[in-house]
């Protein structure tokens, strides 16, 4: 399945300067800050784990 426009589009949303990803074995990579990206059902998923807080349980 070709990648390439995707390569196009993808931008790492945990830089700045938004580089371009590299597609890896596993997914995609950030050159520049070394974070990857997984491709879950051919689709990347592009989250920042670290900026995620963890959903409060309501109880
Ligand atoms: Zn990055």
């Amino acid at each position: 399945m070709p990648n390439e426009w995707l390569a196009e589009i993808l931008a790492c949303p945990a830089c700045e300067n938004r580089p371009k990803l590299q597609q890896t074995a596993n997914g995609w990579k950030c050159p520049e800050c070394g974070r990857e990206y997984p491709v879950i059902d051919g689709i990347p998923h592009l989250v920042i784990k670290e900026g995620l807080t963890p959903s409060p349980k309501q109880k």
